[in-house]
C-alpha cells in the first residue's frame, strides 16, 4: 500500500490553517474551564498524520508490550488538536503500562529542549497501545485518565492498536474522556464490545460506562506531509515485504480461540429469548470481523506474491 492509498483509506483531511497557535487564547480557554459545566464537553480529537505514524512505529517497536507517550497540541473549543507526540520510557507489559518517575524526568527534559527551539505547545493528552485487543479503556486506564483530567482539565486519552492496524491496513485508534466520578451516562459504550478478547470482556464491562469516545479525524498539510512520506517509505517499505499472516499468526490464532470460546456459550435454563438473540447477533458479528480480517490478510499475501515473485 502506498502513502496515497493510505491517505484515501483513512480519510486523511488536508488542513493548512490548523497549525495556528496563540498562547493567550489557549491560556484564556484553560482559565475558563468550559468542560467543568458539561461531562462530555469535548467532542472531537484531530491528530496529525505525523503523530499517527510516530505512535504506530513506537507501538510496533513495543511488539506485544504496551507503550506510552504524551501528546502536544492545543484545544479549539470542543476539539483537541494533536501536533506531535513524545515517546516515554515507561514500564510495560502485555497488559499494562506504568509511568515511572524516571520517565517523567526524561519528559520534562525533552519539553525544556523543545521550548528552546520554539515548540511551546502544551501537553494535552497521553497515548498508549493495546497490541491486538482493540481501542477502549481498562480499569487502570480510567483511573489514570481521571487523575490527569483532575490535574490538567483539558486532557485526552488516546489508544492505538498496532496489530489490528497492520492487519486491516486502516488505523485502529480511539480517543476518550472519562466522566466525573459518580456520573451515570444516558448512553454507554456497550455496543463497542465486538472484537474484544474474552479474557478482557470483564474489564471492559466493568468500566464501559465510565468514559466516552471522541470522534477522530486525521489531518495532514504541506508542512508534515514530506516528513511523513519519508517515514512512510522507509517504514512501510519494510512492512510491505513482510507477511501479514506470518507476522500476526499469534493474533489470528488468538482470534480463532476467542471466537470458539464466544460461540460455544451454554445458555442457562431460563435465559431470556431476546438476550439469547442478542448474544447470537454478537457472535455473528464477531465471526464476520474475524473473516474480514483474515480475508484481507490473505488478499494482501496474494498481491505480494504476484508483486515480489
Ligand atoms: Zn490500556
Amino acid at each position: 500500500m502506498d502513502y496515497q492509498q493510505f491517505v484515501e483509506k483513512n480519510n486523511i483531511l488536508q488542513d493548512e490553517q490548523i497549525y495556528h497557535f496563540n498562547q493567550d487564547e489557549q491560556n484564556d480557554f484553560i482559565d475558563q474551564k468550559p468542560w467543568d459545566s458539561s461531562p462530555n464537553y469535548f467532542k472531537k480529537c484531530k491528530i496529525s498524520i505525523a503523530s499517527v505514524i510516530k505512535m504506530l512505529i513506537h507501538a510496533c517497536l513495543g511488539k506485544n508490550n504496551e507503550v506510552m507517550g504524551l501528546m502536544q497540541g492545543r484545544c479549539d473549543k470542543e476539539t483537541f488538536i494533536i501536533y506531535d507526540v513524545i515517546y516515554l520510557n515507561a514500564e510495560a507489559s502485555e497488559v499494562n503500562v506504568t509511568l515511572t518517575p524516571e520517565a517523567m524526568g526524561e519528559y520534562v527534559q525533552m519539553i525544556e529542549m523543545l521550548e528552546t527551539v520554539g515548540r511551546v505547545h502544551p501537553t494535552v493528552g497521553w497515548y498508549h497501545s493495546h497490541p491486538s485487543y482493540g481501542c477502549w479503556l481498562s480499569g487502570t486506564d480510567v483511573q489514570n485518565q481521571r487523575i490527569q483530567q483532575m490535574g490538567y482539565g483539558a486532557f485526552v486519552a488516546v489508544v492505538i492498536d498496532p496489530i489490528r492496524t497492520m492487519t486491516n491496513q486502516k488505523v485502529d485508534i480511539g480517543a476518550f474522556r472519562v466522566y466525573p466520578d459518580g456520573y451515570r451516562p444516558f448512553k454507554n459504550n456497550q455496543n463497542d464490545k465486538i472484537g474484544i478478547p474474552s479474557q478482557k470482556i470483564k474489564d471492559f464491562g466493568a468500566y464501559h460506562d465510565k468514559y466516552y469516545s471522541l470522534d477522530i479525524e486525521i489531518f495532514s498539510n504541506s508542512i508534515d506531509s514530506k516528513i511523513v512520506q519519508g517515514l512512510w517509505e522507509r517504514y512501510w517499505g519494510v512492512r510491505l515485504s513482510q507477511s501479514i499472516l506470518q507476522d500476526n499468526q499469534l493474533y489470528f490464532g488468538q482470534c480463532l480461540c476467542d471466537l470458539k470460546e464466544k460461540c460455544f456459550i451454554k445458555y442457562d435454563q431460563g435465559y431470556l429469548v431476546d438476550e439469547q438473540e442478542k448474544k447470537e447477533k454478537q457472535q455473528i458479528q464477531e465471526a464476520q470481523k474475524f473473516s474480514v480480517e483474515l480475508a484481507g490478510a490473505l488478499l494482501s499475501e496474494t498481491v505480494k506474491q504476484i508483486l515480489f515473485q
